[in-house]
């Protein structure tokens, strides 16, 4: 018999419960038992709900407060020293653990530190029993393999000691407890723990002045942690847990360093299978394909497996299969757990049942192909909100645990004709075979609708030639013309901003009320054009030289083009973690996308009628637009992704032809979007680097193209960054060393470039001395004539007055400079 089972559950709950419980915990709206006892309905209700879906085998310890890989950092005593101000403080007053906790998490500063700086406390929850003043920054984030969720990096000292800790109120480690307190209602879970090389592969060594020479090096603390997994595997023994699922996507990298790996994996899996003989360990791969590292993976002493069959072609899932220990589970990632469509029932059962006359039934579980932490919750509450043509295709996480449960029915129960016709048995209710039915014709629908193809636009695709992917000429000549067509810049050291200014309270109302229709288009508009008019008034003040719009009508800067694009729809709930308390929403492309109305003209032209100063148009790349949202899997990403690539060609068009001559065109995912394996890297970079030229290059020399990029870690894809051929680029560099901009000079960088001067998210104002330094530091590397003076980001999340202290300064520091270097000549 197969068996029906899940890696993870969303943990925000069907409206967001847990992120207001937290925000409010936060806060101090919320006491200590009350915030308790509501998680704990949370928790209780998601895996009830699993149950009912019809999962056999539900996870335990996927839910967290913050993040998963925070809560392991601290399950395992692992806290940087720095947080050791905040542990005193606790334990002076019998705290649980959760203020070190959230600190790590999202920073901490009592009252009395926060009057040294110039924004509001943010982290009022406890900061009053503590006397101390205490000011100690989050731990860093980074975006979790390719996905969108960002992770806690853990930090190892020289040499790092672990001790397995019961933090968060409870009287035994967290995944003890959610174990126990799921037992307590009669369900018995599989515990997910974060495996001991994923675990510390993840993390980064604690001093910055000596990081880590290899990606390997954190394998040193090795020894010393694997006392921990001891600890809590025998703690799971005792309590009677019967199988613990044990996450190690590295296993989908690149591992080049063989023995040292192998080493790694053999130590710690026989350390944990000693300490827990009896527990049946479940190793989970996810996001990729295992390749030549299932040989090391069929070495360990662990019970089965799961393979994300999703991200591995079919090939590779009969290689992999045929390696797996006959005595091995196989959990089979059958659902696609990152994305929102449908499942195709009959596609899956013909796959299934190959794989089943391999292995037999018995070895089977069917389960998503990672955890649905990165889908939404249900579709409930979309009804009648989608277009119920595309709703008609779509699946989130309680509707693909159902698609699971009907798999595993079928193969249990039905029988299939050679030509995979199913035959339901006798006393199958009507209801099974209805399901089936429909989604079959969901399926069918969704691959014939008019609204997914539009063929002008598939055509247009087709027709791409080599020379709509470059400029008509190489940099020098197109600077040449820029200079002489923007005669207000100044020669030297050009001051901007990277687009969005703050988003106010009042901003934020008024496009909410727009959106519920509490205020009529013509009020918004109005409103919005005097933000735009407020907003270039302190611009001309502060002094600077290219100026923006401000992005006041943008909640998000895909959501903006999202819906002005065909081919896009937005869910009404259709939230999904980012990081800590943070959900995005992100669009849904279904089909062809085109763009039936200019998105950024009119607010464009209309600012730049209010100064002389050259005003420059803001769009979004299509990279960005793409890895930024749950994209159609009915043809390649890099199809849909020239599609948008068009659309934002059109776009720029307009806005040169209206006069406008500097246009950005942001591209902060395009790293993000990198495969997990190296080898895959060329494929990708080539069409999303394509697809940006596409959308940049159709323009005269005389507009000054401009893109900006965060996450600045791009020695590795520098060729690629030289090949947008950008005439500006601006960068977020402020807290990256100086490695970014040693790159810039090894290779030879030779277009304008604005590496960003200061950190646009902290609250503090930066000083002018600070960023001149930080200039000098740059002019060691980057030529004179080619640097911008420019923030790190956009200015959304700071307040105004910061905003603008901020920005005077900079604007002094671009003014010393020029001084300095126009004596020199
Ligand atoms: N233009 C955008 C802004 O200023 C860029 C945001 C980003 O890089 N993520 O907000
Ligand atoms: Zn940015």
């Amino acid at each position: 018999m197969v068996s029906s089972s899940n890696l993870g559950f969303p943990r925000m709950g069907e409206n967001r419960e847990l992120k207001k419980l937290v925000e409010n915990y936060w806060q101090g709206k919320v006491e200590e038992t009350q915030f308790q006892k509501e998680l704990k309905e949370i928790r209780i209700n998601h895996w009830k709900l699993q149950k009912e879906a019809g999962i056999e085998i539900i996870p335990s310890n996927d839910f967290s407060l913050y993040d998963q890989v925070l809560d392991h950092i601290h399950l395992f005593g692992a806290i940087p020293k720095r947080y050791t101000p905040v542990v005193e403080s606790e334990i002076e007053d019998g705290s649980n653990g959760l203020r070190t906790y959230f600190a790590m998490g999202r920073g901490y500063q009592t009252s009395k530190a926060a009057t040294q700086v110039s924004e509001t406390n943010t982290q009022g929850a406890f900061a009053s029993k503590v006397e101390k003043s205490i000011d100690v920054g989050s731990m860093e984030m980074k975006k979790w393999f390719d996905t969108n969720y960002h992770y806690i990096v853990p930090e190892f000292e020289d040499s790092q000691q672990f001790k397995l800790t019961n933090y968060g109120g409870y009287s035994e480690p967290k995944p003890i407890h959610e174990f126990l307190e799921a037992k307590s209602i009669d369900i018995e879970t599989r515990p997910v723990v974060l495996g001991p090389i994923s675990f510390l592969l993840l993390g980064k060594s604690s001093d910055s002045s000596k990081p880590y020479s290899s990606k390997f090096d954190s394998l040193v603390h090795l020894n010393a942690l694997l006392g921990v997994y001891e600890e809590l595997f025998k703690q799971f023994e005792k309590i009677g847990v019967k199988s613990v699922q044990i996450d190690e996507p590295v296993l989908c990298f690149d591992l080049f360093e063989t023995e040292l790996i192998k080493n790694a994996y053999t130590t710690a899996f026989n350390v944990i299978h000693k300490a827990a003989p009896n527990i049946n360990i479940l190793i989970a791969t996810y996001f990729g394909e295992i390749r030549e590292n299932i040989d090391l993976i069929t070495s360990l002493p662990v019970n089965g497996i799961h393979i994300d069959t999703i991200r591995s072609s079919s090939s590779e899932v009969e290689s992999v299969l045929t390696k797996i220990p006959t005595s091995w589970t196989i959990s089979i990632g059958i659902i696609d757990g990152r994305n929102v469509w449908k499942n195709d029932l009959t596609k899956s059962l013909v796959t299934l049942k190959n794989i089943i006359a391999k292995t037999g039934s018995d070895r089977i579980l069917l389960a998503p192909s990672c955890s649905l932490l990165h889908c939404p919750h249900s579709l409930t509450r979309e009804i009648g909100r989608v277009e119920s043509q595309v709703l008609d295709w779509l699946a989130f996480s309680l509707e693909k645990l159902k698609e699971i449960s009907f798999l595993t029915y079928a193969l249990n129960k039905c029988t299939f004709t050679t030509e995979n016709t199913i035959t339901f048995p006798e006393d199958t209710c009507s209801k099974i075979k209805e399901y089936y039915q429909l989604n079959k014709e969901s399926n069918q629908k969704r691959r014939e609708s008019k609204l997914i193809h539009n063929d002008i636009v598939k055509k247009r695709v087709t027709e791409i030639t080599p020379s709509m992917l470059k400029r008509e000429n190489p940099f020098p000549v197109r600077r040449e013309a820029q200079r002489k067509r923007l005669t207000t810049l100044p020669a030297l050291f050009p001051t901007t901003t990277i687009g969005s200014f703050p988003q106010t309270k009042e901003v934020r109302l008024a496009r909410s009320n727009f959106k519920s229709k509490k205020i009529t288009p013509e009020a918004y508009d109005q409103f919005i054009r005097d933000e735009i008019r407020k907003c270039i008034k302190v611009q001309e003040e502060c002094e600077l030289d290219v100026l923006v719009h401000g992005e006041f009508e943008r909640t998000d800067m895909v959501e903006y083009f999202g819906e002005y694009l065909a081919g896009f729809v937005f869910t009404q709930n259709g939230w999904v973690q980012s990081y800590g308390s943070r959900c995005v929403k992100p669009p849904i492309i279904y089909g062809d996308v085109n763009r039936p109305v200019p998105m950024t003209l009119e607010y464009t032209t209309f600012a730049q009628t209010l100064t002389t100063k050259p005003m420059k148009g803001m769009l979004t790349g299509p990279v960005t637009i793409l890895q930024w949202s749950f994209v159609r899997d009915d043809q390649p990403r890099s199809e849909t992704c020239f599609q948008i690539g068009l659309a934002i060609r059109d776009e720029v068009t307009d806005l040169e032809n209206k006069g406008i001559a500097c246009i950005q065109i942001d591209e902060p995912a395009i790293r993000e979007g990198l495969p997990l394996r190296l080898s895959d890297w060329n494929q990708y970079l080539k069409w999303a680097i394509d697809s940006f030229l596409l959308s940049s290059t159709g323009v005269k020399d005389s507009t000054q193209i401009h893109s900006h990029m965060c996450y600045s870690d791009f020695n590795d894809i520098f060729e690629s960054i030289q090949r947008m051929d950008t005439d500006v680029l601006t960068i977020e560099n402020s807290k990256s060393d100086l490695k970014l901009l040693k790159a810039f000079e090894k290779y030879g960088y030779t277009n304008e470039i604005g590496p960003g001067l200061y950190d646009i998210h902290s609250p503090r104002i930066p000083s002018v001395e600070d960023m001149k330094d930080r200039v000098e530091q740059m002019l060691k590397y980057l030529s004179t004539n080619l640097l911008w003076i420019n923030p790190d980001c956009g200015l959304k999340t700071r307040e105004p007055e910061t905003t603008r202290l901020a920005l005077i300064n900079m604007v002094k520091v671009a003014k010393q400079f020029r001084e300095i270097y126009a004596n020199k000549e």
